[in-house]
């Protein structure tokens, strides 16, 4: 236990390489960079429009729901409460992998879903417009 904690830095652009335990807010653009718990210098970028919830107290974040290092060999999976770092369960390469592949899905879907309803929206509107002709 090394005892140190992350501390929020507000900052509008995000920096491309973040120090140990730095953890840098832009409230402008809902984004967060801190550098990965393990130490390995990796910058994990949060997304907390829809990803992450970050409450701050006292300058210290708390991040829900758990950070998954996804993007990194050290795949660190972890809790940040009140800055600190608690553990949680390391995960696997595939487990990884299969959660990636279905959030990829995911949006795949929504895309196709959001299309069509566009699509349909575009046939309304010229069946309308077809009644003018
Ligand atoms: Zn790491």
């Amino acid at each position: 236990m090394s005892g140190q904690v992350y501390r929020i830095i507000e900052s509008e652009r995000l920096p491309s390489q973040v120090g140990a335990f730095e953890f840098y807010y832009s409230r402008r653009f809902e984004m967060a960079a801190m550098a990965c718990a393990c130490g390995c210098g990796h910058r994990v970028m949060l997304n907390l429009l829809d990803q992450h919830q970050l409450i701050v107290e006292e300058g210290l974040p708390t991040i829900t729901p758990s950070i998954l290092v996804s993007d990194a060999p050290c795949l660190s999976h972890f809790f940040v409460r009140c800055g600190e770092v608690e553990w949680a369960q390391q995960w696997s390469k595939k487990m990884v992998d299969n959660v990636m592949q279905s959030q990829v899905r995911r949006h795949v879907e929504q895309d196709r879903k959001q299309t069509a309803k566009r699509s349909s929206m575009r046939r309304f509107v010229d069946w309308i417009a077809s009644w003018f002709n």
